[in-house]
């Protein structure tokens, strides 16, 4: 059995008397530790699987299977951050001891994303990327077993960006835990086990890569 599988999972959303199908009998399948790619342009319906996987929405009609589920083995990135404005970084790292009684030391999952000297800033003073990566840091200070990630490079640099997917495939390849990023950005598939296309709704292919590329070869 997989440990994680959509099976013909469909949402749809009702706005007045329009009818939009955000996601169109999606199945696909997910092996533990793997780091998997779900690629789509904008509104392909990739945030809609991942909020229905994390547990954040739910669809109109199909199946979510997760082996073993714990609300508190998921660690979620959103697109955009979702820090708390009125907390510093090492504050908002710190909610994640708040969920789970091993969170990591909020000071050193700061310092694995780079952000040692920043821990006492609030989010306003922290630039996009910065912000993405506290975000990164409050998830993975979880030990989360699966790490749901929306656009984690949506708003970042170059450099940034591949720091960021440093972080996101160690956690997969150091840690065993199964990575799922979202992404309209084809450049990052190479670094995936596997890669689950997206098309208006539907998985239009799924592609597993039996030598998945370090982040360093890579160039976008
Ligand atoms: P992606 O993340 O690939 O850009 P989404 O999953 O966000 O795509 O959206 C898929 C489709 O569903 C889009 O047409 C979008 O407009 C629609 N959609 C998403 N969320 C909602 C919502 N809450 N209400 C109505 N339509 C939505
Ligand atoms: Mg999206």
């Amino acid at each position: 059995m997989a440990y994680i599988e959509m099976k013909n999972s469909t949402k749809l959303y009702h706005m007045g008397s329009t009818t939009i199908t955000a996601n169109d009998n999606v199945s696909f399948t997910i092996e533990q530790g793997e780091l998997a790619i779900i690629l789509g342009a904008s509104g392909a319906g990739k945030s809609t699987v991942l909020n229905i996987l994390g547990g954040m929405d739910t669809n109109t009609s199909g199946q979510v299977i997760i082996a073993g589920y714990r609300r508190t083995d998921i660690g979620f990135v959103f697109q955009f951050y979702n820090l708390v404005a009125n907390l510093t970084a090492r504050e908002n790292v710190e909610l994640a001891s708040q969920i789970v009684p091993d969170a990591q030391d909020a000071r050193q999952a700061l310092a694995d994303v780079g952000l040692a000297d920043r821990v006492d800033n609030f989010p306003a003073q922290l630039s996009g990327g910065e912000q993405q990566r506290v975000a990164i840091a409050r998830a993975v200070a979880k030990n989360p077993k699966i790490l749901l990630c929306d656009e984690p490079t949506g708003a970042l640099d170059y450099n940034t960006g591949k720091q960021v997917l440093r972080i996101l495939q160690d956690m997969s390849r150091k840690k065993g835990a199964t990575v799922v990023i979202v992404t309209h950005n084809s450049a990052i598939a190479p670094i995936a086990d596997r890669v689950i296309r997206m098309h208006d709704g539907r998985v239009s292919s799924i592609e597993v890569n039996e030598h998945p590329m370090d982040i360093e070869e890579l160039e976008w």
